[in-house]
């Protein structure tokens, strides 16, 4: 059996060069004991390990995350791995024939985190791609492509990248990423509900009982509690082809909303209002499931129940990203979480978004952004939609969104107006349709501030019904924002030069078929310095 000393094993746990001096962020490990013995001298399978593919994310302009977790049977407790460590190897190439090995080395993966790797590569060069690969006990995983980000404050003519989330398994074949794998990009923006926590349809009772439509593939289990629960539902949903092949062609920068979890949850509250401490234990599974199954840094490993998620990234002088958290800080949602009238609670100071650190964080970020373009990457609408009830009456809005939290949203824009007006543009999800719109202050002036890009589901609502639902018909009405709006399943691609922000929102005819028909739905520009969009 290998002998391991600190150097080594801090390497085999996945810092590399620069990071050993650094601490760690958790004390998971006594470093002047032996290291680990339970090592697997001679790990052996029946079947791939790799069963989940392959994926990268967290791309910096030397080097990124390279994710793959061992589960020779996914949907079983522990993915059907022996409880012991096992040594991994991995392979960073120039070429994706894998002729020039640049970077190679070995991870250890853990059944504390269900083996999942996590290997922060460095030393890379800037703006370019590079293939890799892992291999243990005789077995090879497929070969996924990466790439780094441009020299920090570099030139740069372009970049492009696609938003998508919202993929409820039992609804939908994941053909959004099929094609996505497909589009010339340098990321993807993954804005959550990669999962869906509900109870297969064959085990629904209750409001999920009888599902309309009906489900096309089921969910394995009942609703996820536990944390073998949260990583067998990864599982099935890793093992979908599309998704892999989509993880497999180029970097993800993710994040999660509510599904990950529980419905709308927020902070410490989960949508029935448990006793905090109990939805504690629940959230904490949820979410070292959740960084387990994603190329997260080390720096996102949760620590007492909490995930650091709120980060930025440089797309050389062209694009500041921003992706945002706006579950772990947020205030509950006010009037319990119903379509309501925007109340006073709704406009409460005390009341947050975003919480007060990442606030500021953002902020400040935003103020002293050198970059030309800057992108507000987070989960739920930031247009301020309102809408007639079935009744009449008040308009209503929902809770759960930026709508429900307008102290929030008129600091976010004001700041966006005074600092970097004309060229911040919000992309989002959540909702299951697409929207695109300006956005304007909610004090009567009409000015238009700056522009947000909502995309719809992978796969969340099956075919939709296009421009004839009920709701895209409301939204239309007396919503100076809202310029485009469509129930059909697909994702948003933008595509960023100096001058224009152009986006892309991109539709399936069918999701409850394989192989549905793609189509660009609307186009629509935003201007560098001109607030607002323009349909093309
Ligand atoms: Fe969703
Ligand atoms: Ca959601």
């Amino acid at each position: 059996m290998a002998n391991f000393d600190r150097r080594t094993l801090l390497t085999l746990l996945g810092s590399s060069g620069a990071a050993l001096t650094a601490p760690l962020p958790f004390k998971a490990f006594a470093w002047d004991r032996p290291p680990p013995y339970n090592v697997e001298p001679n790990p052996k399978f029946s079947t791939t390990p790799f069963t989940l593919g392959v994926a990268s994310g967290e791309p910096l302009s030397d080097g990124f995350v390279l994710w793959t977790r061992l589960a020779p049977e996914p949907l079983d407790p522990h993915g059907g791995m022996p409880r012991r460590q096992m040594l991994v190897d991995w392979e960073v190439a120039a070429d994706d024939g894998f002729k020039t090995i640049v970077q190679s080395g070995k991870f250890m993966a853990m059944p504390e985190l269900a083996h999942a790797v996590h290997v922060e590569v460095s030393g890379l060069a800037s703006n370019r791609p590079y293939w890799y690969r892992f291999m243990v006990g005789g077995e090879r995983s497929p070969v996924g492509r990466s790439r780094t980000l441009p020299a920090l404050g570099a030139p740069l003519d372009r970049v492009r990248f696609v938003a998508a989330g919202c993929q409820y398994y039992e609804l939908g074949y994941f053909t959004a990423w099929r094609r996505i794998a497909e589009e010339p990009i340098d990321f993807v923006f993954h804005y959550g509900d990669y999962i869906y926590e509900g109870a297969g349809a064959k085990f629904a009772t209750g409001d999920n009982f009888g599902k309309n439509p009906p489900p096309l593939r089921f969910h394995v289990g009942n609703e996820l509690y536990s944390i073998d629960d949260y990583r067998a539902r990864y599982g099935q949903y890793k093992t979908d082809p599309d998704l892999q092949a989509a993880h497999a062609a180029c970097p993800w920068f993710v994040s999660f909303d509510d599904h990950e979890i529980d419905n709308n949850w927020a902070a410490n509250i989960d949508e029935n209002e448990m006793p905090q401490e109990i939805f504690a234990t629940r959230k904490a599974m949820a979410l070292q499931a959740y960084y387990e199954n994603m190329p997260l840094r080390r720096s996102s490993m949760p620590v007492n129940g909490h995930i650091q998620m709120f980060r930025s990234a440089q797309y050389g002088d062209l694009l500041n990203a921003f992706f945002l958290d706006t579950r772990q800080y947020r205030s509950n949602q006010a009037y319990f979480d119903l379509a309501s009238p925007q109340g006073p609670e709704v406009f409460a100071a005390n009341r947050s978004m975003l919480g007060d650190r990442q606030e500021a964080w953002l902020f400040e970020g935003l103020s002293k952004s050198p970059s030309r373009w800057n992108l507000i990457a987070q989960q739920v609408l930031l247009m301020n939609l309102l809408r007639t009830g079935p009744e009449g009456g008040e308009r209503l809005t929902g809770m759960d969104t930026w709508s429900g939290y307008m102290h929030s949203r008129r600091r976010l824009l004001d700041h966006i107006d005074k600092h970097r007006p004309g060229n911040v543009v919000t992309v989002s999800g959540d909702a299951h349709l697409h929207f695109a719109g300006d956005l304007i202050q909610d004090n009567g002036d009409g000015r238009v501030i700056s522009a947000e890009f909502s995309a719809t589901s992978v796969t969340s609502g099956a075919d939709g019904t296009g421009d004839e639902n009920p709701r895209v018909r409301s939204a239309m009405v007396g919503n100076a924002e809202l310029k485009a709006i469509t129930d059909k399943r697909g994702y948003l691609l933008c595509d960023i030069n100096r001058n224009v922000w152009q986006a892309d929102l991109k539709i399936l005819d069918k999701v409850t078929q394989a192989n549905g028909n793609l189509s660009t739905y609307a186009s629509f520009h935003v201007e560098h310095g001109r607030p607002g969009i323009k349909r093309i």
